[in-house]
């Protein structure tokens, strides 16, 4: 018994060791790999950029510093939506042309998500650009970490250190978002939206008393003006001061309506529908609507207030650019905050791409945007104008 359990117990080691050198044959195939990969992309590099860089010789010599190299630099980190705390080291290149040191390292986080080949790209191209010329680019064989290098003239040598951080959150689509019902109040949430530095659109209702003002306001500011046209509903009174539409209108009257209020509210790259939960699900109605609203360039955005609304569809069919709403962001009936609600959307991008959001001319609503928007901005989704989403159909 003893023996065999000591002998067991060698067989046992003896696996290990076996696997254990598997484990280190199969690690030196993939440094060999990576090394043969590297070397090919380094000489597949030189190729492709070292013959364009030969008849700027003259300039070569000239350059003297990197302010233009750190400026594209920034414009492709900004286009990536990196935030500056992923970035170290750039700063120190103001100074670095004129000291007495012969290289800067400038440290990259990059977030796990993130594809990094078109940064890459980017970056070999602004080198060629300032006529930097790429020296080595190469894998450390530490997971997760690579650097490229580059020297200018008088010999600096800049490396860009990437580290890949699998805890650094990265999202990437775009979201649209709308905030609807303005025109009753003239300050206060409306100023908080104002002050957004993203471009979210101003969705106003035609006919109420700050209709205009706030339209103009927001369209000085350079936002996107909606008009937000009330439509019939089915269990809700829906108010009326001249603009509504109602399934009992004539193709005539829905002409008028539509025509008052762009007339109304002229700056309005769209338009989308205030409630509306009987009017958007009539066929009839809507046909005649999309007619009155084709005479004019704008986009339908269908806020879907009613899961049965013909009215995205029948936009289409009349050739009218058309969105739908992909969620409210406070809607009072749903348990969910505004923040959890953007949230949602966005780990939702994955899949989605691209998300029209809603949210209303509410103080808590502008209060949790204003935190919200940014923070996700810096995570890698971009906020854009809704026709931005349009192009992309
Ligand atoms: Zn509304």
């Amino acid at each position: 018994m003893k023996r065999n359990f000591r002998s067991g117990k060698r067989i046992s080691a003896n696996k290990r060791s076996i696997s254990s050198r598997t484990a280190v044959f199969a690690r030196l195939k993939w440094i060999a790999f990576l090394s043969i990969l590297v070397l090919v992309l380094f000489y597949v590099n030189q190729a492709v950029f070292a013959p364009a860089q030969k008849p700027e010789k003259e300039a070569q010599s000239e350059v003297t510093d990197f302010s233009q190299w750190r400026n594209d630099f920034e414009t492709i980190l900004s286009r990536f939506y990196f935030p500056s705390e992923w970035v170290k080291g750039l700063n120190r290149l103001d100074k670095f042309a004129a000291s007495g040191e012969r290289e800067l390292t400038v440290r990259i986080t990059i977030p796990g998500k993130f594809s990094i080949h078109k940064m890459i790209f980017a970056i070999l191209q602004i080198a060629r650009e300032n006529h930097l010329q790429t020296v080595e680019s190469y894998e450390k064989l530490l997971p997760n970490f690579f650097r490229l290098s580059f020297t200018a003239s008088g010999g600096k040598l800049l490396n860009l250190q990437f580290k890949t951080d699998a805890d650094a959150e990265w999202y990437s689509g775009k979201i649209a978002v709308v905030i609807d019902d303005f025109g009753y109040k003239k300050s206060g949430s409306v100023d908080r939206f104002l002050r957004l530095p993203f471009p979210i659109a101003f969705s106003v209702i035609p006919g109420t008393e700050y209709d205009e003002l706030v339209a103009q306001k927001a369209h000085d500011a350079g936002f996107d003006i909606l008009i937000h046209l009330p439509m019939e509903a089915l269990n809700t009174k829906v108010e009326n001061r001249g603009y509504t539409i109602f399934t009992k209108m004539s193709e005539k009257q829905i002409g008028e309506a539509v025509a008052k209020a762009k007339k109304k509210i002229p700056f309005a790259v769209g338009l989308n529908n205030h409630m509306g939960s009987k009017a958007t699900a009539d066929r009839r109605t809507m046909t005649r609507f999309m007619k009155a609203l084709k005479k004019y360039n704008l986009f339908f955005l269908d806020s879907e207030t009613n899961r049965k609304s013909v009215a995205y569809l029948l936009a289409q069919k009349a050739g009218i650019p058309a969105l739908k709403l992909t969620t409210y962001l406070d809607n009072p009936q749903s348990s969910k905050s505004v923040a959890q609600k953007l949230e949602e959307v966005v780990k939702n991008l994955e899949k989605t791409r691209t998300a029209v959001v809603i949210g209303h001319d509410r103080n808590a609503t502008a209060k949790i945007l204003t935190e919200a928007i940014p923070h996700w901005a810096y995570h890698g989704v971009s906020f854009v104008k809704l026709n931005e989403l349009l192009e992309n159909k």
